[in-house]
Order: C-alpha cells, then structure tokens, then sequence
C-alpha cells in the first residue's frame, strides 16, 4: 500500500508538535548511560511502543567494553564570594561529559586547563565529552572566563561512575515480511538541539504515524547512544542483521539547510536510490554525497563485517554549521518546518521502499490495446485522469520481470507513485502480474 502523504495541515502541526517534545527533552542530561538518556527513552516510550533495553557495565561488545554508568547531582565552580560562576545546573554542557567525581580548592591557574571555551564564538559553551579517558572538567563562555578573577575557587563535580548499565530504546513494528527497515537516531546528547534532538522527535514521530498504518516491510525504530549503543545493538542482533533491507541514520534533521543524505557504503542500495529518487522530484535543493566513514551510526551499521544498506539522512551535517557541539545549538535552531519537511521527505522514500516491487508484462508481445481497457486516452472520453499513459508505456514495456518499479521511475524518468499507480492499473486489468 502507498504510505498516505499527510496533508499540508497536517505537516504543519507535526512541526510544532515534534518542536515541542523537542523542549520538552531539552532539558535533560543525556549521555551514552545514566537516568536522563533513561527518562529520554521512558518519555519516547510515552508515545511509541518502545523495549529498553540495559547492557550491563563490563559487557563486552566486539571490540568494546560497556563503560560505567554515569550520573550527576550536581557540579560548579564557585568564587571566593561564594558565587557560582559555572554551574551545572544552568547549562548541563557546562560539566565535560562523564565527569569524574572532584571536590577541590585551587587558584585559577591551576583550575585554567580544564576549562574549555571557544573564543571566536565567545558567548557560547562548547560541548565536550570524555567517555573512555577518566578525567574531569568544565566549560564555559569565553566572556565567562575573562570575568573570572586570580583569587582561589571552590570546584565541586557531585557524579557517580559506577557499575550500572547503558540503555538502549527498540520500537519494532511488524509488518506483512520479515525484511525490516531500520530507522536509528542517537539519544547520548545532553541540551543540544539539532544535534540531536531533531533526530529523536522525527523519529519518534515516524514510528507513531507508522504504528497507524497497515504495512508491507517491518520496522524498526533504534534510540543508541551514539557508536557504543549502535555497537551494543549490532552485537546482541549480529545474528539476524541480514532481514535489515533499508536503513536510515537521522540526524540534525531540524535546521533550516538543506537537506543532504550520505550514501550507505554499498551506495546503490534500493534506500540510497530511494532517497535520491524523493529528492530529486522534491523540486527542493539537496546535496548527495558518497559514504565516507566519518559521521553517525552509519559508520557502525556499513563497517565491513555488516556492510549494511544504511544511509544517513540529514540536514546541514555536522561539523558545517557554527552552532555544531555547543550552547547555540539551542531549540532556536530548529525550526518546526524543518523537522516538517524532513518527516515528510524520510516518510517518502519509505513509501519507496514499501510500494516497489517487480512485475511481469503477461502480454509482452507488441503493446497490448489499452483504449478498450478504458487505460488510454482515446476510449471515448473514459481517461482515468490520474493515470499517466507514459507511465502506462513505460511499465509495460521494461516489466520483464528485471526491473524493479523503482528502476522504471528511474529510467522513465516519472514520479515512482505515478509508476506504481499505473502498475496498479495493469495488473487490475490482468495486464502484469507482481512477483511476489
Ligand atoms: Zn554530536
């Protein structure tokens, strides 16, 4: 079945709404472990039917080792007045990610070298991690840092490093086959908004809207922290990762760029063809790039060992626009319609992949007389208008049982569903016949 295009209004209010649980999740402190990527799951799990899953703390995973868990209460620095002039509890990016426990007194000079900024941007904090190195540190507006005085400072980090487990969110939704279309968004960000909310919400709303429909292929929804949860994930399903027929990474989905999607490394995977077919008929400016292993999860799901059909859909990519990893990637940079036209565009190539197939033409010798078929223009004023005859042409001449559906849009040169709705038409009139 085609996967309905949801009207105009209706992409409207999913912009606002998925912007909303954007705010809502904004908050919390998320990172590869710990109880705000929990509730960032509990809360998806709200919405969509969602397993988490807990890999425990020294669990082996191919090359990696499930770290400690961690969790904050509370961390700062704080001056000899007894102000707190970085604090945790007013930007969570303030704290470098995975922070060990310190509660010290020391003088600026020795508290300078773990403390981060960006002085070209200087009212802006970076955002810094230290997953697999134990360390401790903080980060701060650049004009934060010129404001801070010799005198000596009080440095408290009130976390927890200990044995405890990483979560992981699976949505499955099953469909008439097997064969699965992965869908996989990372969940390990703390307050950043494109990167990677915009990823979470788009997601989530796909697996609501699809939860609603009958469908053809399964789905499969995956909320990892970013590399270990993907490595996680393919680990405890390396077994069954050859029913994966499409995949897409979503990431930084919500800014106002265009949108730009990366191949898988096979780069002529049905997705990847897909993708760039919805694009290309969006009549909107995009970028197609080849895979490269840099990036997302892609880079787990196409390592050698799966070479997966994987694609990694996004906006502008990270790294290219100046907010990327710090405090102005806030819930200003995106937009409601970007988060709109991305939701619309990733439910397009689905509705790709989920309507192709191949057909046969059963009367393949000479073009079989649609006119008293009521399938052409001359027969007598019964034009089924929204049948296009090139369409009609083009089908029953490249159904010989080689060419996908997808292959004659390509060639042909037609919309896919405007292929598919005149394959339809012929195989009512018993003029093909679908290989199953
Ligand atoms: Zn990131």
């Amino acid at each position: 079945m085609r996967l309905p295009d949801p009207d105009t209004t209706t992409i409207a209010d999913l912009g606002a709404e998925m912007h909303g649980f954007a705010s809502e999740l904004f908050p919390l402190c998320r990172s590869i472990t710990g109880d705000g990527l929990r509730e960032t799951l509990r809360r998806i799990g709200t919405r969509v039917p969602l397993e988490i899953r807990e890999v425990p703390t020294g669990s082996k995973v191919f090359d990696w080792t499930i770290p400690p868990e961690w969790n904050v209460r509370t961390a700062y620095v704080r001056n000899s007045r007894g102000e707190n002039v970085v604090d945790f509890e007013s930007n969570n990016l303030h704290l470098v990610g995975y922070s060990a426990p310190v509660s010290a007194r020391m003088p600026l000079d020795e508290l300078r070298p773990r403390l981060t900024t960006i002085p070209e941007h200087p009212d802006w904090i970076p955002y810094r991690t230290s997953y697999y190195e134990e360390t401790w540190g903080f980060c701060l507006s650049h004009n934060a840092l010129l404001a801070l005085d010799d005198g000596e400072y009080e440095v408290l980090v009130d976390s927890t490093l200990a044995a405890g487990s990483l979560s992981y969110g699976e949505c499955y939704l099953a469909g008439e086959r097997e064969d699965e279309v992965l869908i996989s968004t990372h969940v390990c960000h703390p307050s950043l908004a494109n990167d990677n909310l915009s990823g979470i919400v788009v997601a989530t709303a796909l697996a609501e809207f699809l939860a609603s429909l009958p469908r053809r292929l399964s789905y499969r929804f995956l909320f990892v922290p970013g590399t270990i949860g993907a490595i996680a994930w393919l680990h405890a399903n390396r077994e069954h990762v050859s029913r994966i027929a499409h995949g897409l990474v979503l990431t930084c989905v919500g800014d106002s760029g265009d949108t730009t999607y990366k191949r898988s490394r096979r780069g002529d995977a049905d997705i990847d063809r897909a993708v760039a077919h919805v694009l290309r008929h969006s009549g909107d400016d995009h970028v197609l790039i080849d895979f490269s292993p840099d990036g997302y999860d892609e880079r787990q799901y196409c390592s050698p060992g799966f070479d997966l059909p994987v694609g990694c859909f996004m906006r502008t990519p990270h790294g290219q626009f100046p907010e990327y990893h710090t405090s102005a990637d806030d819930l200003d940079l995106i937009r409601p319609e970007s988060l709109a036209d991305s939701f619309k565009k990733v439910l397009a190539a689905l509705s790709v992949v989920e309507n192709d197939g191949v057909c046969v033409n059963l009367n393949p010798h000479g073009e079989p007389q649609l006119g008293r078929r009521g399938l052409f223009r001359s027969a007598g004023g019964r034009k089924r208008e929204s049948i296009d005859e090139r369409a009609l042409a083009w089908v029953l001449n490249l159904s010989d049982s080689t060419n996908s559906l997808l292959d004659i849009a390509e060639r042909s040169r037609l919309e896919f569903h405007s292929v598919r709705a005149a394959a339809d038409a012929l195989l009512e009139h018993g003029l093909l016949e679908e290989r199953a």
